[in-house]
């Protein structure tokens, strides 16, 4: 049966709840570029392409802020309320012409509440698949692509106007990539930043020996406040962990990080947008510039004695020269099931998209990871 709009995509607040006419099956493809990971805070973006956008470019929602990196780039459509990064306009090149092509970030997308009582027995995962994973090379240290899924369905092609490029090296190329990179020796912090660098995250360490836990998730909650299936945060006492803001003169300054983002620590903020998901327990950050998903903190959590906050991981991936996964700073963690609330991508009908793999190839990954050692 045909529905108009079969599908929906919902920010993390809800504030965004967009119906979407698009056809069945759609595709989703996989992103490892410096540009989608610090837009998106995550190791990998999920991107579902659209014919169009399902507003007009000319009014879109006032539920959204718009990014715009520069004047002849296309937007990236965020929520005003909760930052998640949802759709994107933009550019590329093919055959000596510009396109613009348009995309909502897959992990928002279900499908719609009225394809849904259409078709009672249709899951998410059975019209939504990935196609092709891009740009592994930005990776440097072969990033999550080693993990993310089985690669089996997809092609290897050219993405993001890199038509003129060699095409993307493949998933055992990834696994190579993670294996041979050497991380700087002696490494005392690491730096994250944002795709716009409006926010930029400092964690530290005293003694090079001392790793920090890194944790990936695939909750409802995650998917939705970064647009992607499959999050990662590093597990950083609050005394390690750092906002670097500049002086009026220019110059670097470090910020503690707040115990608690109450209105006056929200204010001395003010590029970021807060939002709570458990009001009084748990706050989300993200760019308010650029949308990015920054960090979760759980009210309360202690990690090292300290309390725990959550900068995503995939911040520290920014520089494009050090690689993104530090094994030197972190320890990935496992959980019982690979990646952690697997059960919710399950529920949701979408494991089959990644999830189920992921955990898996993830756990893989982790356990490569010790036998080298
Ligand atoms: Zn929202
Ligand atoms: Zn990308
Ligand atoms: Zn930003
Ligand atoms: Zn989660």
């Amino acid at each position: 049966m045909s529905n108009s709009a079969p599908l929906q995509a919902t920010c993390l607040c809800r504030a965004n709840v967009i119906q979407i006419p698009t056809n069945l099956p759609i595709t989703a493809h996989v992103c490892h570029c410096t540009t989608c990971r610090t837009s998106h805070g995550t190791l990998f973006a999920m991107h579902s392409d659209l014919d169009a956008l399902p507003f007009s470019e000319d009014s879109p929602p006032s539920t959204f802020r718009i990014y715009k990196s520069s004047p002849t780039s296309g937007k990236a459509y965020f929520c005003d309320t909760c930052g998640t990064y949802m759709f994107a306009s933009y550019f590329y090149m093919r055959e000596g012409t510009r396109h613009e092509g348009f995309c909502v970030s897959t992990g928002c997308v279900s499908l719609s509440d009225s394809y849904k009582s259409e078709n009672p027995t249709v899951k998410l995962e059975d019209v939504l698949s990935i196609d092709f994973h891009c740009i592994i090379k930005d990776t440097i240290d072969g990033g999550a692509a080693s993990w993310a899924g089985d690669w089996s369905k997809e092609t290897q092609v050219h993405f993001h106007g890199n038509w003129e490029e060699p095409p993307m090296p493949a998933q055992d190329d990834a696994a190579e990539l993670s294996r041979k990179h050497v991380y700087p020796t002696g490494r005392k912090e690491l730096d994250g930043w944002c795709r716009c660098k409006g926010v930029k995250v400092r964690i530290t360490r005293e003694d090079e020996a001392k790793k920090y836990q890194a944790a990936v998730c695939a909750c409802d909650s995650c998917r939705l406040g970064t647009g992607t299936d499959v999050v990662a945060y590093a597990w950083m006492p609050r005394d390690h962990a750092f906002f670097v803001t500049k002086s009026e003169s220019g110059a670097e300054e470090l910020k503690e990080w707040p115990a608690v983002w109450d209105d006056a620590a929200k204010a001395s903020f003010g590029n970021m947008i807060f939002y709570e998901s458990t009001p009084g327990k748990v706050v989300w950050g993200a760019c308010g510039t650029c949308g990015a998903r920054v960090f979760y903190q759980r009210y309360g959590r202690k990690v090292d004695g300290q309390d725990l906050v959550e900068p995503l991981a995939a911040l520290f991936g920014a520089d494009d020269t050090q690689g993104i996964m530090h094994l030197d700073f972190f320890d990935w963690i496992v959980s019982e099931d690979g990646v952690s609330w697997a059960e919710d991508a399950e529920k949701e009908g979408r494991a089959g998209i990644m999830t189920r793999n992921v955990n898996v190839m993830y756990k893989k990954w982790v356990e490569g990871l010790k036998s080298r050692a």
